[in-house]
Parts: C-alpha cells; structure tokens; sequence
C-alpha cells in the first residue's frame, strides 16, 4: 500500500529538487544551485581519543536544509523515494572527495540493533552506500552488530554519548578483519561516538585502518 501511494504521487507530482521545489528534469536531479551550494565535502575534526581509532572521517554535505530532509524522510517517513536524489549528491560530491575511496579492502555499515531494524525495515547505512560501493568495486561487508540497544543518542551531550555506546558494538564470530583497511559508513556524524565505537571494535580485532564516510554532518 506504501509503495502503491508512493507511486501515485510520484505521478501527480514531477521530478523537482529536493531543496528548493523547481522543476528538474529527472527524479533525482538537484536544481544546479542547490546541488553546488549542499556539496560540501569535507574531513572532519576528532578529538584525539577519536584518531586513536579512526584514521580520518569525512562528510559529504552539511546537516540541514535539502539534506537533512532526505535523510529524515529516508529515516523516519520511510521514503525510499528519497533515494535517487541522495545517490545523486553522492556521485557529485564524491568526484570532489576522491581521496576517501583510495586504499579501502571493505566497506562497512554502522548496523542498526535488530529490533530497530525490523521495526525501520531497513538499515538507512546499508541503503544510502551499498549500492552505490559496490558499483564502485568496494565490498560490502555486514560485519558489526549492536549487540545492546542504546538510548537515542540526540539530547546527550559528548560524554554521555559515548558512554550510551560503550559495549554497544560487535564483530561477527566468523568475521576476520586482520590487515583489512575499512571504510565505516553512516548517515550523519555529530560526535561521533557511534563511528568511534565501531572503529573501536574493528581495531581490537585488527583492522588495519579504519575510516569513516558519511551523508552529513553538523561539524
Ligand atoms: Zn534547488
């Protein structure tokens, strides 16, 4: 029924951008402006107990306006009809950030704890970059779960954040991650407790390096 009514609106209401509401050619398509001014590749600053772990995290856009409402749409309205306007601002923010797919052997999504993800019907990290990692020759590897379910982190301020995700993460038993360079990939960053968290995990077990890629972030 959600995806019958999905359908019929796409009907009724053109492609426009996701931003500002012009008309655009194509589901998908950005209006020029909005593209160039969301498009804000960048890395972003860690405090030192978070480059313990993590050998870099960049985002793509800036958390607010056009981008946030895709991801909440996404996340909470459940609109996969999102996603085509989101993979488009990745394949044009990645040309500007080519760095970050340089030595990585697996990509892998911050999970989601099982409850939330039946209940979400989806894991909104998996969603955004699997398709479009593996069209670019990076494997996609479900190797993390959350082993607790956590409090939802907005509200909490950087300590409490990071104690909220202590212990929070998994390695799967037949997963060997030893010598593999990691890419972590989530929809938005804003202490990033939860990547640290992660990185934590995969480092203990191993990993070679370990770096984060996300939609947005505040920061
Ligand atoms: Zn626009």
């Amino acid at each position: 029924m959600e995806r019958f009514m999905e359908a019929i609106c796409e009907f009724i209401f053109p492609a426009h951008c996701p931003a500002c509401g012009a008309y655009t050619k194509a589901r998908g398509d950005w209006c020029e402006e909005c593209m160039a001014a969301t498009c804000r590749p960048h890395r972003l600053p860690l405090s030192q107990d978070m480059l313990r772990v993590l050998d870099g995290v960049w985002a793509f856009g800036a958390y607010h306006g056009g981008l946030r409402n895709l991801i909440r749409g996404l996340k909470y309205q459940r609109r996969k009809s999102t996603l085509p306007y989101i993979l488009s601002f990745l394949d044009t923010s990645a040309k500007m950030l080519p760095e970050v797919f340089g030595p990585v052997d697996i990509a892998v999504p911050v999970p989601l704890h099982v409850r939330k993800e039946k209940q979400r019907g989806f894991n909104q990290a998996e969603l955004i970059f699997s398709d479009w990692l593996i069209d670019k020759d990076i494997l996609f590897w479900h190797c993390l779960s959350r082993v607790r379910q956590t409090a939802p982190q907005y509200g909490l301020d950087a300590r409490h954040r990071e104690e909220n995700m202590r212990g929070a993460f998994a390695l799967a038993a037949d997963a060997d991650v030893r010598g593999k360079r990691i890419l972590l990939v989530d929809d938005i960053f804003t202490t990033g407790s939860t990547l640290g968290a992660c990185a934590l995990v995969l480092r203990k077990a191993g990993a070679k390096s370990v770096r984060g890629l996300v939609l947005a972030s505040d920061r």
